[in-house]
């Protein structure tokens, strides 16, 4: 099934040198490990883009190594081939069972759907859930039902449910690796620049399967004036800079890219039906800068990776905040001299999610903590987006609207913004020194 060319096509081409984990790798294998032989069922949580095939890996040749029987889990054939070949880097021998493919390895690496309809007769002592999340759904309950006497851990950046509850009773623990602002720091991931100018109002919108009906949105958004200014605000932000694009369907996609390439900014979809071959030549169109643009519909979100992208154009609305932070993490990877990930949000998907990059508390009984979200100010000017309590905007220095009162001992501050926002926006006024001399107060809010 072509694993290791589709691997090398999809930038996990690695030098043996780089097997060696990273401080916060082996910190997060060891906590899984130690929960894992303490007899608990343990979900390990890293941004997109922070290396966790890596830690399932060394996860799976510790284990491997110790004589047990490993089975990993995956919905989908580019994570099935992205986990076979960093085993690979690894040394772990294993096996895969897909479609006709079976085995009866030690080590295996197995689709969801061809597991569930053909079963085995195999016996496993673990089960690593890639992509964790997904572990709600029906398919996967049914795997832990096949292995019951299995241990039992799962890999994701999101521990949440489409609903955005928690995965309590599928997982004992939860173990949280550095958060994206830590690998920002450490330069493991860059820092997101972000735009957003909603262009159609989607209320009254249907339903689709827990997220917008797509095909109604695609209705909306697929016209000339709406990708006339995705092409503008392109050029403005991030001319020559690869991107892609998320759209609402494969049709959206064409006309997208259609669009770009008529504008002299060569652009093409990459979708589901092209075959392998098709799309490795698109990736490597792209990664070589023939293509600037690679517009999709599903395909690049998870698993299928597309090197050297830094500007994710948004142009499907999601409810889900597992599709919003996934999404924007394809730009987030380092790449090269590349300092910035750049997100140009034409459907309002940051003021919906709050900053993907954003620190949000993740339990497993209540999902994701909400007063960590919608925190964004939007500058009325530019679009660019902020969440770091600033006064002005940081991408055009245009002040943000608001008013400011003195009242006693008090700074009083108003504006159409939450009051998290209101807070620090205040606690960013007092550091300023010459209001701090000024005022010598301390900062309150009220209304
Ligand atoms: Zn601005």
């Amino acid at each position: 099934m072509g694993l290791e060319q589709h691997a090398a096509l999809g930038g996990a081409k690695k030098g043996m040198g780089e097997m060696e984990l990273r401080d916060y790798q082996k910190e997060g294998l060891r906590k899984v490990q130690d929960a894992l032989d303490d007899g608990k069922n343990a979900i390990y949580v890293l941004p997109t883009g922070g290396g966790k095939s890596h830690i399932i890996a060394a996860l799976v040749k510790h284990y491997s190594n110790a004589g047990k029987r490993i089975l990993i889990c995956v919905h989908r054939v580019e994570l099935l081939k992205q986990i076979s070949h960093t085993l690979g880097q690894f040394g772990v021998e294993h096996g895969v069972i897909y479609r006709t493919e079976y085995c009866a390895d030690a080590v295996a690496v197995a689709s969801i759907q061809t597991l569930v309809h053909k079963r085995t007769a195999y016996k496993y002592d673990l089960i690593v859930f890639d992509e964790a999340h997904h572990s709600a759904a029906n398919t996967w309950i049914k795997i832990k039902d096949l292995f019951p006497d299995a241990r039992i851990c799962g890999f994701t950046g999101t521990p949440i449910r489409n609903d955005r509850r928690g995965l309590a009773g599928m997982f004992d623990v939860l173990i949280e690796g550095p958060k994206a602002k830590d690998l920002i720091a450490s330069g493991h991931l860059s820092q997101l620049r972000l735009w957003s100018w909603p262009v159609v109002d989607l209320t009254g919108v249907r339903t689709f399967a827990g997220d917008f009906n797509r095909k109604q949105v695609a209705e909306m958004l697929d016209n000339r004036t709406i990708c006339g200014d995705v092409i503008d605000h392109y050029n403005r932000h991030c001319a020559g800079k690869k991107a892609i694009a998320f759209c609402c369907t494969v049709e959206h996609a064409k006309n997208v890219a259609k669009q770009f390439t008529q504008n002299k900014i060569p652009a093409k979809p990459i979708y589901g039906l092209l075959t392998e071959g098709q799309r490795n030549i698109l990736v490597d169109d792209f990664v070589h800068g023939r293509i600037k643009v690679l517009t999709s519909c599903d395909l690049i979100s998870e698993g299928f990776d597309v090197p050297s992208a830094s500007v994710g154009i948004m142009l499907r609305p999601t409810k889900s905040l597992i599709v919003h932070m996934q999404q924007c993490g394809r730009v987030m990877r380092i790449n090269g001299g590349n300092n910035y990930g750049y997100i140009l949000d034409h459907v309002g998907n940051c003021l919906r999610h709050g900053d993907p990059q954003a620190t949000r508390i993740w339990t497993l009984d209540r999902g994701v903590d909400v007063e960590t979200e919608n925190l964004m100010m939007r500058c009325k000017k530019c679009g660019a987006l902020d969440d770091n309590g600033l006064l002005e905007c940081p991408e055009c220095e245009t002040e943000y609207e608001y008013k400011i009162e003195h009242v006693d001992a008090y700074l009083r501050l108003y504006g159409d913004k939450n009051l998290p926002t209101l807070e620090r926006m205040a606690i960013a006024l007092n550091t300023r020194k010459a209001w701090a001399a000024y005022y010598r107060v301390a900062v309150k809010v009220g209304a």
